[in-house]
């Protein structure tokens, strides 16, 4: 049993925004180890595949590494999340909560895994307000008609979005 608090960051990161940048960066300041994991998630249809949606997630937190105290791995999984919580020894669960709308869903998540995984903490940040509004499918929405998202993810995101996309 390892004493370092080390969390996991599940999401499908479809692909990853300013937002979910903001929860990572936070969320290892305050873990010892921070485990970014990319869900498989095929159900929900992902215009980057699993290897890319990892890449770019690496790409784009490439600078907070070493500078931001706890150490970020990032690792996809397909399996049950206290599973894959398990099999990182990780204790926390980080999840973004954005708005009301984010509150029913994730209160759920967090109250259903804890009834099977009672050791295991669901700790929910709160989005910044600079961010609160921004989800990878609206963004998706815009960058297909050709609308500008530099607002929302960072130049690089924009320029692979325009290309798997854009018209
Ligand atoms: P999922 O398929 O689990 O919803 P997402 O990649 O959409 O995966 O989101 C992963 C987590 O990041 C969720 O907890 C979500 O609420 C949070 N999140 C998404 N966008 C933002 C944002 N703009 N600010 C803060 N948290 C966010």
């Amino acid at each position: 049993m390892t004493s370092q608090k080390i969390g996991i960051y599940p999401g499908t990161f479809d692909p990853i925004t300013n937002g979910h940048a903001d929860i990572i960066g936070r969320a290892a300041r305050v873990l010892d180890k921070l485990v970014v994991g990319v869900a498989i998630n095929p159900g929900k249809g992902p215009i980057f595949t699993i290897d890319e949606r990892v890449e770019l997630v690496r790409e784009e937190i490439a600078h907070l590494d070493n500078s931001n105290g706890g150490m970020i791995e990032i690792i996809p999984f397909q399996s049950l999340l206290i599973h894959f919580a398990r099999e990182v020894e990780a204790t926390v669960i980080v999840r973004g909560l954005r708005a009301v709308s984010d509150f029913d869903y994730e209160f759920q998540m967090a109250s259903m895994n804890a009834k099977m995984a009672p050791d295991i903490e669901t700790l929910c940040l709160m989005a910044s307000d600079k961010y609160h509004f921004i989800a990878s499918s609206l963004v998706k929405e815009i960058a297909k008609l050709n609308g500008d998202v530099s607002q929302f993810v960072s130049p690089r995101i924009q320029e692979r979005l325009s290309e798997r996309l854009g018209g």
